[in-house]
């Protein structure tokens, strides 16, 4: 009977995603029969599994509802070994939510919203996002006590996301009983809409504010929003006042949020705001790493040094490339990733990024790593400080870029190319031996190359 629906199953996942992707990603998985409520599902290997949990997940759980019953879940197994250590079969499909009588579920939200990967554990930190890593460890180790609200901004793929579904996972194990929620914004938004039209603002309110935790993501798209705004403004209160933790995540700072309304500005600036930098090098590294680690796929170092050289600002596009050359690999049967194949596969995405270091980009590395402006640094003054590091800055720019003597000069204020030269030399013979401004010049070039 399990085989048959499990059939049943399958040719209706072909008929939603079409024969291509259906004989990738479900012609290799097995049917090993049920559990009570869990179907117990073979497949290949880890990345096949993370693949299909990531993509197909409410594809398959939401069939599997309607073919077996609401409380139907679905387990993994790779290599259909049976359950031990690190291969125990992981239910990627989440418990269901508690029962209305209990605690009602928050408005949409079907399970528990968790991303299984999203964990501290599986989240590196370095230099561009420690601030903001320690503050959500410390908001799930004591919420309501160390920062409230917390406020985390920063560009798309930073891992604003990941950071909120870890505090999700942290509470959840250390701390059951407590009621944690996460939404993005929109959903906020989309709830509050279908309250209204169903008059049921006041439910809307009195489950939000049944939270222990809130934490909504992307919360820049309830700027200019004002009935949003509004509700949030009270649930914010409510919550605050009740002693509960709120997190929020922005693209930007509260400040550059141009039409958020003062008094929520005001709002999420009482407790603590971190912001999330790009990565740089050594952190990109070592999250390539880490993916491939949780894949179990090897990944040369100059492989991984090659994309995460490349592609800079955004881990999303990090996990991009690997994912698209493991899969590649996978489809090829190949057990190594060479840094051939890389070059091939990835040739459009390494293309688009090649680093450009500019004139322009390595006086304002310099300055910052001086502390000094850049008028200071292309001015005429002759102070120890300054001129070092304009000779550093010339010094680079003659080893980094493709630009002549004369055309670097014109940019350090219209010097002279034989005082570009002058400086060239004089680093590059002090570099020599000077431990230190070796490793000054080396963070440069990495901060440049990064
Ligand atoms: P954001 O919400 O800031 O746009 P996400 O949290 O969605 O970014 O992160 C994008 C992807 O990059 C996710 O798959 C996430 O797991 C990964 N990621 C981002 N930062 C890190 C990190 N420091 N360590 C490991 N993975 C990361
Ligand atoms: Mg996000």
């Amino acid at each position: 009977m399990g085989e048959e629906l499990w059939r049943n199953l399958l040719s209706r996942i072909e008929e939603s995603i079409g024969p291509a992707k259906f004989a990738t990603w479900f012609e290799p998985l097995k049917y090993l029969g049920t559990q009570g409520q869990c179907w117990r599902i073979q497949v290949p290997n880890r990345f096949t599994r993370e693949w299909l949990s990531e993509h197909y997940l409410p594809l398959m759980s939401h069939t599997i509802r309607q073919l077996a019953g609401p409380e139907a879940t679905i387990e993994f197994e790779v290599g259909g070994q049976e359950p031990r250590g690190k291969e125990r079969p992981e239910s990627i499909v989440p418990a269901p939510p508690p029962t209305p009588e209990t605690s009602p579920p928050p408005p949409g939200a079907e399970a528990s919203p968790f991303n299984p990967r999203l964990t501290f554990e599986n989240f590196v930190v370095g230099p561009g996002n420690q601030l903001a890593h320690a503050a959500c460890l410390a908001v799930a180790q004591r919420p309501a006590e160390a920062y409230n609200p917390l406020f985390l901004y920063g560009g798309v793929g930073l891992g604003k996301t990941h950071l909120l579904h870890s505090i999700g996972h942290s509470i959840h194990e250390t701390r059951p009983n407590l009621r944690v929620s996460y939404v993005s914004s929109e959903n906020f938004l989309n709830d509050l809409v279908d309250a209204i039209q169903a008059h049921e603002v006041v439910e809307f309110r009195n489950t939000y504010r049944t939270y222990d935790i809130l934490m909504i993501d992307d919360i820049q798209f309830i700027a200019g929003k004002e009935r949003t705004q509004e509700e949030f403004f009270h649930t914010f209160n409510d919550l605050y006042n009740n002693l509960r933790q709120i997190v929020l995540t922005s693209d930007r700072p509260p400040k550059e949020m141009s039409t958020l309304e003062d008094r929520l500005r005001s709002r999420f600036e009482w407790g603590m705001i971190a912001d999330l930098q790009p990565p740089d090098l050594e952190t990109r590294l070592a999250i390539l790493r880490k993916k491939a680690e949780f894949l179990e796929v090897h990944l040369p170092d100059e492989v991984g040094y090659l994309i995460a050289s490349h592609l800079r600002a955004d881990v999303r596009k990090l996990e991009g490339a690997l994912n698209k050359l493991v899969l590649h690999g996978s489809l090829l049967g190949a057990r190594t990733i060479t840094e051939e194949m890389a070059r091939v596969v990835l040739r459009d995405m390494l293309e688009r990024s090649e680093p450009v270091i500019t004139v322009e980009r390595i006086q304002e590395a310099v300055c910052a790593h001086f502390k000094l402006s850049r008028e200071l640094l292309t001015s005429n003054k002759r102070s120890k400080e300054v001129a070092t590091a304009r000779q550093v800055a010339m010094y680079l720019a003659r080893e980094l870029t493709k630009s002549s003597l004369p055309d670097i000069g014109r940019q350090f204020g219209g010097k002279d190319h034989t005082t570009v030269l002058h400086a060239y030399e004089k680093i590059k013979r002090l570099v020599a031996s000077d431990t230190q401004l070796q490793g000054e010049i080396a963070q440069l070039v990495s901060r440049l190359q990064a």
